[in-house]
């Protein structure tokens, strides 16, 4: 892989970082964001350094067992779970993990996110489930995010926060801040008692979208 590839990456995760803690989609330290620079090799944002102060050159670059190949910062405390969906997903180079507000009540409530607008199928590939409860930064939380994620673009993290995956950064970042949207429309219709989800034969013809969507790269 290019250098230059691997610089734009490395801005890319400073950026879209920046982004969400601007937006309120994780305090400064929360949340961890990379991007696959290679079958093997992994761009990871680090830890314990708030987003107004990082730089590219504290972006680690990492096998998919978890080796350091550069960078003298920890990465992120959930970078296991970065690299079980690395593993699990080819298809995906890019994946966000933040702690948005709508989404973490319905990780708190074990609610998945259905599929209540029309727009959110072609995002999301289905309903959004909520993985099995595991601790932060464990090998287990992991594994229960790769099994809730399956093939679709977006989980959340039991009493934890969301996951988003894309072929490219900028479209995962896209699809967090939809499923974010999606999350609080939908628990405000559900605290009202009323949801009324897409007609099922409808969300199947949308599939044929979300299958044309996951090869955006922008
Ligand atoms: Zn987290």
């Amino acid at each position: 892989m290019s250098a230059d590839k691997e610089t734009q990456l490395r801005e890319e995760l400073i950026n879209f970082g920046r982004q969400a803690y601007d937006l309120g989609l994780c305090n400064e330290y929360e949340g961890n964001i990379s991007a696959r620079l290679g079958p093997d090799r992994v761009l990871m944002t680090p830890s314990q350094l708030p987003y107004p102060q990082r730089t590219v050159a504290d972006v680690g670059l990492l096998d998919l067992n978890g080796n350091v190949i550069s960078g003298t910062r920890r990465t992120s405390s959930e970078g296991k779970m970065h690299l079980a969906i690395y593993k699990a997903r080819p298809d995906v180079n890019a994946v966000v993990h933040v702690h948005p507000l709508y989404l973490s009540v319905l990780a708190v409530m074990g609610e998945p996110l259905k599929m209540v607008l029309d727009e959110m199928t072609p995002f999301l590939g289905g309903d959004v489930e909520v993985s099995e409860f595991a601790g932060s930064g464990t090998q287990e939380l992991a594994d229960n995010v790769v099994k809730a994620l399956g093939p679709r673009n977006g989980a959340m993290i039991a009493n934890h926060g969301s996951v988003s995956v894309a072929r490219s950064l900028p479209f995962a970042f896209t699809i967090t801040r939809a499923m974010e949207k999606f999350a609080h429309i939908y628990y405000l219709a559900y605290a009202v008692g009323r949801v009324r989800t897409v007609p099922e034969a409808r969300q199947k013809q949308l599939m044929q979208y979300f299958e044309m969507l996951k090869t955006r790269t922008t």
